[in-house]
């Protein structure tokens, strides 16, 4: 058990998440909780359960980000998988796109539960399961933003509400960096990506960036805290 690496990923039913889950299970030393809000309908993370080839290793408990008595009641359960190791790695990878907006036309109520899904609901995630994560040998916090949240880049007005949402969701990274210095907070940008969320005019399939994303997390360290990582090692301007 000394050798395991222990992985917490919200939003794990399908896209992004669940490649990631599917992806770290094929390494034995991993131990995987994959958290969904509607985890009996999640068909192919139940699926990646039943395979012989990954028995033991995933944990699915239901977690809906945007229920604080959702998350704090995951705790127990996870608490329990993970053991002593505590929890090496949390992956807020839930998030939610609603719109294609503009800052003087959109509609606070399309802007409203994106902000709760993708910034609040990281925040009490990481509140949550801060003992954990404390307990680990990695304290490695990710948090999957976009790089339509980063300023820098300069992206036209398209996807207002969404992007502001991730840019709050950077300056959470930040906070939590300047917080807490013994641990490592990171921002990653997955890359545009075919999935739901993504579209089927993304550039990259979930296989471009997976084993690319996987790697750039086990190279982290502490002095990586505070950063914005992209799938393929490159830094992102914030
Ligand atoms: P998908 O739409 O494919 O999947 C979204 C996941 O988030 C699903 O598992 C969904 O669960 C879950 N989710 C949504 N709301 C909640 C909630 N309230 N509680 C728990 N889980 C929830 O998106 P992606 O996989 O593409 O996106 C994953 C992350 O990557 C997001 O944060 C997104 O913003 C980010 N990202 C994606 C990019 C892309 O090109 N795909 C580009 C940049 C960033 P359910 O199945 O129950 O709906």
């Amino acid at each position: 058990m000394s050798s395991t690496t222990t992985y917490l990923i919200t939003g794990a039913s399908r896209g992004i998440g669940l490649a990631l889950a599917a992806r770290l299970l094929r390494d034995p030393t991993n131990l995987v909780v994959a958290a969904g809000r509607n985890p009996d309908k999640a068909t192919a993370l139940q699926a990646l359960k039943d395979d012989p080839a990954t028995k033991g290793q995933l944990h699915i408990v239901k977690i809906d980000v945007d229920d604080a008595a959702s998350i704090r009641a995951a705790y127990e359960p996870v608490a329990q998988t993970v053991g002593e190791k505590g929890l090496d790695v949390l992956i807020n990878n839930a998030g939610i796109l609603l719109a294609n907006d503009a800052p003087f036309t959109l509609d606070p109520a399309v802007m409203v539960p994106q902000f709760v899904t993708n910034v609040v609901g990281p925040t009490i995630v990481a509140q949550t399961f801060l003992p954990l994560v404390e307990k680990s040998r990695r304290k490695l916090i990710v948090n999957v933003s976009s790089s339509l949240g980063s300023i820098g880049i300069g992206f036209d007005k398209r996807y207002s509400s969404y992007s502001i949402t991730k840019t709050a969701l950077n300056m959470l990274t930040y906070k939590m960096k300047v917080e807490r210095p013994d641990l490592t907070v990171v921002t990653l940008n997955p890359g545009w990506v075919k999935t739901d969320l993504g579209g089927s005019e993304a550039p990259l399939e979930l296989d471009d960036v997976i084993p690319g994303i996987i790697d750039v997390l086990s190279k982290l360290k502490t002095e990586d805290s505070g950063t914005f990582v992209q799938y393929d090692g490159a830094r992102v301007p914030w």
